[in-house]
């Protein structure tokens, strides 16, 4: 292996193209054998499904070294499962599991090099990619398909530590009730980024949107769910009862991490915007951030501070984050099956 010489520290979280990506096409009822590509461009129809009815769905996972040199993606397994049901939701063919997880062994092999080191805070970002290329014109579920993965190193999210953040109280809504909210899919994007630049105009990190029906519970980010600490110094995580909230991996794992290793207790449930402000901490959970700290809420103007402030994250929080990136990076014995070794 001859790693690239990148500047780690300061690549920053962009697209930066690497050698080799992995690309399988379903046609005529089946997909092919997939195949490792140099071609980092896509040719298809002007009539490709794709870009009249937004038939995509997406994930997102990371690669990195541990400190004895291994290369290893943290629980692909669930990105696997959760891009079978996003493609379900949008009448598009799954893409088998184990063929997912074989087509990520294969892409981070062919592009290896590109691993950034251990200990530089930069991973390396894996986005699998499914979207429909068959002719559409009618509105229906078209009936070819690209899957691609391709891999970009990206730089450590928080430069210099990570510094909690300011976010508002929305007044878009991310996702209907029993709509798309529950699957990774670019459609509840393209609607979030008036919202998100709106919010930067503003001055906010983030939008935290709430459930749409009842404007009444939170729900989560653009792209990341919500955890509060309670005063009792317990997690408390927010649950849809509309089922509008994605499925973090991420936060996910916290819970578990929270229970089996921390001893803390977990309360998930609807949680309103009217009960946060006795919480002590708040995070936003990611596989891009694992958790950023958030220091305040502004609801229309009026702050919502919590007791960890503007300098550093709450010492539940830290603990949490502790002890994930712990086991991402080998130093905490991981449960069975967490930490799946390329490399
Ligand atoms: C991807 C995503 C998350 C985070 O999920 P992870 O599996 O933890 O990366 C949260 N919310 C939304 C809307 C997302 O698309």
């Amino acid at each position: 292996m001859s790693r690239k010489e990148m500047d780690w520290a300061n690549i920053g979280f962009a697209y930066h193209k690497t050698d080799k990506r992995y690309v399988s096409n379903f046609k005529d009822g089946a997909w092919d054998a997939g195949t490792i590509t140099e071609d980092a461009t896509i040719v298809m129809s002007e009539d490709a499904g794709v870009l009249h009815y937004a038939q995509e769905v997406f994930e997102g996972l990371k690669a990195y070294e541990t400190e004895d040199g291994h290369i290893v993606t943290f629980r692909p397994d669930l990105n696997a499962e959760r891009m079978v049901d996003s493609a379900k939701r949008l009448e598009m063919p799954p893409f088998p599991k184990d063929r997912f997880l074989d087509a990520v062994e294969q892409v981070v092999k062919a592009n290896a090099d590109w691993v950034p080191p251990y200990g530089s805070g930069a991973t390396l970002y894996i986005r699998p990619v499914m979207f429909a290329t068959g002719n559409v014109i009618g509105v229906k579920p078209a009936d070819e398909y690209q899957f691609r993965i391709f891999v970009t190193p990206v730089g450590p999210y928080f430069k210099g530590g990570a510094k909690p953040i300011v976010v508002k109280i929305s007044d878009f809504d991310r996702a209907a009730p029993h709509g798309t909210g529950n699957i990774k899919a670019g459609l509840n994007y393209a609607m979030s980024l008036h919202a998100i630049v709106t919010a930067h105009e503003e001055g906010f990190a983030e939008n935290v949107y709430l459930d749409a029906q009842s404007r009444t519970y939170i729900e989560e980010t653009g792209g990341a769910n919500i955890i509060f600490v309670d005063a009792d110094g317990n997690l408390v995580v927010p649950k849809s009862f509309t089922d509008s909230i994605l499925p973090s991996i991420t936060r996910r794992s916290i819970v578990e991490v929270a229970q089996k290793y921390l001893g803390l207790k977990v309360d998930q449930r609807p949680v309103k915007l009217s009960e946060v402000h006795e919480f002590k901490e708040m995070g936003l959970c990611g596989t891009a951030a694992v958790i950023s700290p958030v220091g305040m809420i502004n609801d229309h103007g009026k702050e919502i501070a919590f007791a960890s402030g503007m300098e550093q994250m709450g010492p539940v929080i830290q603990k949490l984050y502790d002890t994930l990136t712990g086991i991402q990076m080998g130093h905490i014995e991981a449960p069975a099956g967490w930490v799946h070794q390329i490399l």
